[in-house]
């Protein structure tokens, strides 16, 4: 086991440099635009391609070569300081990774992971469709369905997922689907929709209230079959999974739990960095503007405002950098994932009101960046499980009781 230290070694500090670099000379300066057009950034997401930074390598070698899990949130938290919508829009293939890493075989990671990405001459997107229109939280409650057809030995597979991330427009999209529906959440498998599928369409895109340059909407499928070679984990261990669930056998968590709890540190530190540009801004702005003849840091209410930021930031990094230690040890004990990402989401929200109050009028109006930082922010009590569902999740493992 790697010793658990808050000091980055030299590879994260270049690493951490060079992630800073980008999101201060490209992400940043382009955040308010593709805010405002609602679009997804495809020449910033081409820069990024160009440097290496969305890439299947660059995601691999985070996840694979760093027995310490820092490198991952060092990264994230520097893009999300840059801007989150755009920081989204260039993490959101990581889903579809994820998602495919969970449950495939190692040949069909090695054959779909990088077509998640494509490279700098042609960019590709990857999209990890789980949730649907009645079904978030309640992953039990999914209703598309992959029926196989043995003449073919092919899926077929019907049903509507919403607020899929970069849904539609991806060229691999991963897709959750129930398999039995007797056995709720455990009778799932996850299937890789190749590009060009016939029956596979958007849906709505949903109008969003932050992290507009991220692509949202629903993914309709419509007797989309795909080859038996595209079940995850393929035909073989899905039976025998199905079987020992049916026998009354414990069995794995389910496919899009194991993707959600994997990344939690990681969406946790999204969170941070957008908190960490709030309060930066917020601590500049506070020593220059002035009111009734000295700048408004220093009063004592503004000041502690900001002491009280600084310190919830120190606080949640720290959760952070040792829940994505705990997950490469494999070592979670009280779902430290999840508490840290629930306690970003939350500060990362009040930071952000916190920010919006420092800079006045100023803040609330789209001339200065704190209120879209705040609609940014918003999110990560949200997705990837909810407050209440991380809430869920921890007072289970803290009591080892089955709470509702
Ligand atoms: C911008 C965006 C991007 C997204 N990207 C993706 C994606 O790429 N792939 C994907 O699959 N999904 C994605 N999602 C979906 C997201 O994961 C869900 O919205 C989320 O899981 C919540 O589900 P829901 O919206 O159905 O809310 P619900 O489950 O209906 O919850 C509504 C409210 O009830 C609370 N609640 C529900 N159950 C309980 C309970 N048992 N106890 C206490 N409170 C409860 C919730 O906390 C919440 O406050 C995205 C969503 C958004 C907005």
């Amino acid at each position: 086991m790697t010793d658990f230290s808050l000091n980055l070694n030299e590879d994260q500090l270049t690493l951490q440099k060079w992630v800073h670099d980008f999101a201060e000379d490209v992400v940043r300066p382009a955040g308010e635009e593709w805010d405002e057009k609602e679009e997804f950034p495809f020449p910033i997401v081409q820069q990024a391609a160009e440097i290496g930074l969305y890439s299947w390598e660059f995601m691999a070698e985070m996840m694979m070569n760093d027995p310490t899990g820092l490198s991952m949130p060092v990264a994230i938290e520097e893009l999300f300081w840059g801007d989150a919508g755009i920081g989204m829009a260039i993490m959101g293939s990581g889903l579809a990774a994820a998602g495919i890493a969970a449950s495939a075989t190692p040949e069909q990671v090695m054959e779909w992971v990088p077509q998640c990405y494509g490279d700098a001459q042609k960019l590709q997107l990857g999209a990890f469709a789980a949730s649907e229109p009645d079904a978030g939280s309640d992953v039990g409650g999914y209703r598309t369905s992959a029926k196989y057809d043995e003449a073919t030995d092919e899926w077929v597979l019907n049903g509507t997922k919403a607020w899929i991330t970069n849904g539609g427009i991806a060229d691999i999209h991963v897709v959750v689907a129930v398999v039995d529906p007797e056995l709720r959440s455990k009778g799932h498998a996850s299937f890789v929709v190749p590009p060009g599928t016939k029956g596979l369409s958007q849906g709505q895109k949903y109008k969003k209230h932050g992290i507009r340059a991220s692509h949202t909407a629903e993914v309709v499928l419509d007797d989309v079959r795909v080859p038996g070679r595209c079940l995850l984990g393929g035909k073989e261990k899905l039976d025998e999974r199905l079987a020992r669930v049916r026998r009354g056998e414990k069995g794995n968590a389910q496919a899009a739990m194991q993707t959600f709890e994997a990344t939690r540190p990681a969406v946790g530190a999204q969170a941070l960095g957008i908190a960490r540009a709030a309060f930066e801004y917020s601590l500049e702005y506070a020593k220059q503007r002035e009111a009734f003849g000295k700048p408004i840091i220093m009063n004592q209410g503004i000041a502690f405002m900001l002491a009280d930021m600084a310190t919830e930031i120190e606080a949640t990094r720290g959760m952070i950098h040792r829940a994505a230690w705990l997950g490469k040890q494999k070592a979670f004990v009280n779902a430290e994932g999840s508490m840290a990402k629930m306690k970003a989401g939350r500060v990362a929200t009040w930071v952000t009101e916190r920010a919006i109050q420092i800079l006045g009028g100023y803040g609330y109006t789209r001339e200065y960046p704190v209120e879209r930082w705040h609609r940014d922010a918003k999110i990560h009590d949200i997705f990837e499980g909810t407050e209440q569902i991380q809430q869920l999740v921890i007072s289970r493992a803290i009591s080892g009781m089955r709470i509702e």
